[in-house]
């Protein structure tokens, strides 16, 4: 569904990606692993059209979207949920789950908001509130319904789960893992090792710009020295 090869990205004359390589499958959970500074997020952005790629190649679906504008790219069925969750903060909860909410794709069975307040019974009674007023675990949750309610068949997220409690970090899983057996393909960011290779099908490892290392969640577990040279634990 998504695979992405020699990716390079520079920031003006500053070089950030030096070769990312990534595949991942209809349906299938991949993370995007590795130590800070490392490029996660501009390959995020890369994807999504943020950041202009400056070589390699990025397909969704057999479609070259490299280079393409953020609108089209996400037009295309990518969803993301993005760094520090970008809530509109003058918007109410509702408003900021409807504003960008559309089904480009014709999906028989569109996400709602009502069907969103189900995947997180928290949003129900905080549908007025203004986005600035929102916690940040409910501001995740709802950037998490904003991306569904354009009903993406890839969902990106960069850092899920950042600085939220254990518990609410738990919540955000579970509904991870509930989209994903609706068929939804995930690609994850995140701090968090032990529930990111509980979830994951594939995981990569970006080193200074590159991928250099991929896998299934037990192989992973199992290469000390890839963890710790890599990931450091
Ligand atoms: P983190 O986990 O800290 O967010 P990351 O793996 O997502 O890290 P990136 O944010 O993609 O890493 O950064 C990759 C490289 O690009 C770093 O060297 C960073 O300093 C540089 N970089 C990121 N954003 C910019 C920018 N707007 N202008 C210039 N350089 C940048």
């Amino acid at each position: 569904m998504l695979k992405i090869s020699g990716l390079t990205s520079h920031y003006g004359s500053s070089q950030a990606l030096f070769g990312v390589d990534l595949a991942l499958g209809a349906g299938q959970v991949a993370t995007l692993l590795g130590r800070n500074g490392m490029g996660k997020t501009t390959t995020i952005n890369a994807i999504m059209g943020i950041v202009p790629p400056s070589g390699g190649s990025i397909s969704f679906d057999g479609v070259e979207i490299s280079g393409l504008p953020s609108f089209r790219i996400a037009r295309l069925g990518i969803g993301l949920v993005p760094e520090g969750r970008q809530i509109f903060p003058n918007l109410s909860m509702r408003e900021n789950l409807i504003a960008t909410a559309s089904n480009h794709l014709g999906h028989p069975d569109p996400w709602t908001a009502e069907r969103v307040y189900e995947l997180f019974p928290e949003l129900a009674t905080r549908a007025g509130s203004m986005g600035n007023l929102l916690s940040g675990g409910e501001q995740q949750m709802l950037a998490i319904g904003r991306a569904l309610m354009t009903n993406p068949r890839l969902l990106i997220l960069d850092e899920a789960t950042e600085g939220l409690a254990p518990m609410i970090r738990q919540k955000i899983w579970a509904a991870l893992k509930a989209i994903r057996a609706d068929g939804l393909s995930i690609l994850v960011v995140d701090k968090n090792l032990s529930d990111l290779l509980k979830f994951a099908d594939v995981n990569f490892i970006l080193a200074r710009g590159k991928t250099v290392w991929s896998g299934g969640s037990e192989a992973l577990r199992a290469d000390r020295s890839v963890l710790q040279r890599h990931l450091g634990v």
